[in-house]
């Protein structure tokens, strides 16, 4: 494979194939390995009429002595099961889904980016309802694939802080909505307010309780987390956030490092009391934030470069043991066998 590892963005790249189930009579199928990226779909499949849609995200690594490793995949198959019971999708017995992921890397062996160029292989399981449905109904069809694409080291050289903007005019999710789940339709209802937000010139959008504006929820595809002047891992405790599998990480690292963690509803009042702020997700695992406008307010927080203190400790832990440069107290990891 000679792929420029070092140069990889976070793109869609080809790769020898994707695993596919179908769920039928409330049987799934063996699931097989399939060349084309392109799918046969009905035309009235709910998925494409009615948002019936779930996905997920994970990693594979490649460690120093060339084997390959996936992290947290049983966090992945949970969530994901707790998105379809949402939107009445079938789940998938876990078994199944750590198996999808365990074949088809070992199809896409190549395409795990060798240990040192901070590139990994990105893992993306996708459910919907692909049975033909015109009433507003659950389908009787689903299918679920996982499909794998290698992306590159985020940060180039050290955390690059970013900016972002409280999200006034849109709101995320409702308070008794879906945003406790991964689901596509989420995330094309974000995707204005993210795009308004870039051309203020705001990478990032954080996003206030949807009932009152006064708590702080989470950034656009984000969890928020704070470190506070008293040196605690602060973090957003609300019923329309997504569960982070990096935040849990991060929380249960943090807590290993002796740093005491607090899950509350946090008001953006509070960011007075902040030393650090950053985005966590398993894409880019933390970004820091210096600066978040509200309206006509300015917030300065942290260091203008690189990341704080805290947050650079838990960064460097968090992805030492990813790629097995330290031990893994957690059982985070398991290894990808034939
Ligand atoms: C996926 C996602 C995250 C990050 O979750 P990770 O499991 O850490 O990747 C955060 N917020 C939203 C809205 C998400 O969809």
């Amino acid at each position: 494979m000679s792929l420029d590892w070092s140069n990889l963005g976070f793109a869609y790249q080809e790769t020898n194939c994707h695993i596919r189930y179908t769920w039928k009579d409330g049987v799934w199928s063996q699931g097989e390995l399939i060349k084309s990226p392109y799918i046969n779909l009905h035309i009235a499949a709910t998925a494409l009429h009615y948002g019936q849609s779930a996905f997920e995200g994970l990693k594979a690594f490649r460690h120093e002595d060339g084997k390959i490793w996936v992290f947290r995949a049983d966090m992945n198959a949970d969530r994901l099961n707790s998105s379809a019971r949402q939107i009445m999708m079938a789940e998938l017995p876990k078994e199944l889904f750590l198996d999808a992921v365990r074949r088809v890397i070992l199809a896409n062996k190549e395409f795990v980016p060798p240990y040192g160029t901070g590139a990994s292989l990105y893992i993306r399981p996708l459910l919907f309802g692909s049975g033909a449905q015109i009433g507003v109904n659950p389908a009787k069809e689903y299918t679920f694939i996982v499909l794998v694409t290698p992306v590159g080291a985020y940060y180039k050289g050290g955390l690059t802080p970013m900016r972002a903007m409280v999200s006034t005019d849109y709101d995320r999710a409702a308070p008794h909505g879906t945003g406790h789940v991964k689901l596509g339709g989420n995330y094309a209802a974000s995707l204005l307010p993210h795009h308004l937000a870039n051309q203020a010139g705001f990478p990032m959008d954080l996003y206030l309780d949807p009932v009152e504006h006064k708590y702080i929820e989470e950034f656009g595809t984000s969890n928020f987390l704070a470190i506070t002047k008293d040196g605690k891992y602060l973090t957003s405790k609300s019923k329309s956030i997504l569960p982070s599998i990096t935040n849990d990480g991060l929380c249960r690292l943090a807590a290993h490092l002796g740093i005491p963690v607090e899950r509350r509803p946090i008001e953006f009042a509070e960011i007075e009391n902040f030393a650090e702020v950053a985005a966590c997700g398993t894409a880019v695992v933390i970004t820091p934030v210096n600066e978040i406008v509200y309206g006509d307010k300015v917030y300065k927080v942290g260091p203008t470069e690189g990341a704080g203190p805290v947050l650079q400790k838990l960064y460097n832990n968090y992805t030492a043991i990813q790629w097995g440069e330290q031990k893994d107290p957690f059982g985070w990891l398991t290894p990808v066998e034939d």
